[in-house]
């Protein structure tokens, strides 16, 4: 399998400028060394500081979130074309606390994903199950739709600049992870997924991280896994003495 480990940090809506510097700073030099791809994503506030911090290191700059829309009067939105300004090569779309607390559709969420890649950023494309869906035999109707969905219109070509995340959602935030065994099986069927809509070749260099209270002690165990190509991680990358274990594992 010559796909290559994809860690991204998700900060969600912690740190003041000061202390995103001060972890960005520990991250840069922590991870010099290490061996994968990475990625941490400040709150907006923080982006031009972590910015000037990572650039030029292995370190990639994400943003949480984008606008549907390119530019206008939408209040409290962050652009595409703005994100690009401040230096962010890639956009988490449709994480679970998008799509749940602030009731993003897989409509919303594809639209999303046009404007980012059309604007030149990379995409982190999260879907997952709710527990009662998972209790319902239903994950894997959720994540194919949310990956069909997500995924309308995007070309092929636009496909190599997508990593999926399978974050279930029981599992974010919760201290509940899911097996390595089960969470293997919905990255096939998400693989085989893509698989249906571009091809085996596209699904088989397609990365797919997984989330959900990734920590150091299970991070080696999920990533040797054959589907499971990184992780999204949360709560544990908000300090280097968590997340650089987990990016090293
Ligand atoms: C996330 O927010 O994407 C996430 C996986 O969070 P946590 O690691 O805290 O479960």
């Amino acid at each position: 399998m010559a796909r290559n480990y994809f860690i991204a940090g998700n900060w969600k809506m912690h740190k003041t400028r000061a202390e995103a510097a001060a972890l960005a700073k520990e991250l840069v030099a922590a991870l010099k060394d290490g061996g994968h791809k990475y990625l941490v994503a400040p709150s907006f506030t923080a982006l031009e500081t972590v910015a000037a911090l990572v650039k030029g290191t292995n370190i990639l700059l994400g943003a949480q979130n984008c606008a549907v829309e390119e530019e206008g009067a939408h209040t409290g939105e962050v652009s595409a074309l703005q994100l690009k300004d401040l230096d962010v090569q890639t956009v988490i779309l449709g994480h679970s606390e998008r799509r749940h607390l602030y009731k993003e559709d897989d409509e919303l969420v594809n639209r999303k994903v046009h404007i980012a890649l059309k604007h030149g950023l990379d995409v982190i494309l999260c879907v997952g199950e709710l527990l009662e869906e998972r209790e319902a035999g239903k994950a894997e109707a959720v994540c194919r739709r949310q990956t069909v969905e997500g995924l309308k219109g995007v070309s092929a070509a636009d496909l190599s600049r997508v990593t999926i995340a399978y974050e279930p959602v029981w599992a974010i935030g919760t201290g509940k992870t899911a097996t390595p065994e089960d969470a293997d099986a919905v990255h096939a069927y998400i693989r085989g997924v893509v698989g249906e809509l571009y091809g085996q070749a596209a699904a088989e260099n397609l990365v797919i991280q997984y989330g959900g209270s990734v920590k150091p002690e299970n991070a080696a165990a999920l990533m040797a896994k054959e589907n499971i190509d990184g992780a999204l991680v949360g709560g544990a990358s908000l300090k280097a003495a968590t997340f650089v274990p987990i990016a090293k594992f």
